[in-house]
């Protein structure tokens, strides 16, 4: 199984590095490239699409795979570090697509307004007839 890469177009690329070179929000390694969250866990976009996840414990860096953990971490990265640009890397929802039961399609969790855990903020989760990535 692959990570789960976002698709990072030349035009959001060119944002991006605009962003980075603007705000204390990147890191000197070419390949971890912009922090999401500096938080409890230590998140990185790679230039290339990916997520690395450094929780503190190890040295080494985790890739995320699933679709819905990776948008949670796009989610934070939007609402922490105030990077709405990074929206449009989410992916559509497809047609047969299914609210999330959790957050009643809203993407956040309501009694502690939280990113949803389940959908990852989407509000949506992925028919099964569909198959997984
Ligand atoms: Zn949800």
């Amino acid at each position: 199984m692959e990570p789960y890469r976002f698709g990072i177009t030349d035009e959001l690329l060119t944002i991006l590095e605009r962003l980075r070179s603007q705000n204390d929000i990147g890191s000197d390694d070419p390949d971890f490239w912009i922090a999401l969250s500096l938080e409890e866990d230590a998140a990185f976009l790679t230039r290339d699409g990916r997520i690395i996840i450094y929780d503190g414990m190890s040295e080494e860096g985790r890739e995320v795979y699933e679709e819905q953990d990776a948008c949670r971490w796009l989610h934070y990265a939007v609402d922490e570090q105030n990077i709405p640009d990074l929206l449009c890397l989410l992916p559509p929802r497809p047609r047969f697509a299914q609210d999330c039961d959790f957050c009643r399609g809203v993407g956040r969790e309501q009694e502690i307004d939280t990113i949803c855990y389940h959908c990852g903020g989407l509000g949506w989760i992925r028919a099964n007839e569909e198959g997984r990535r």
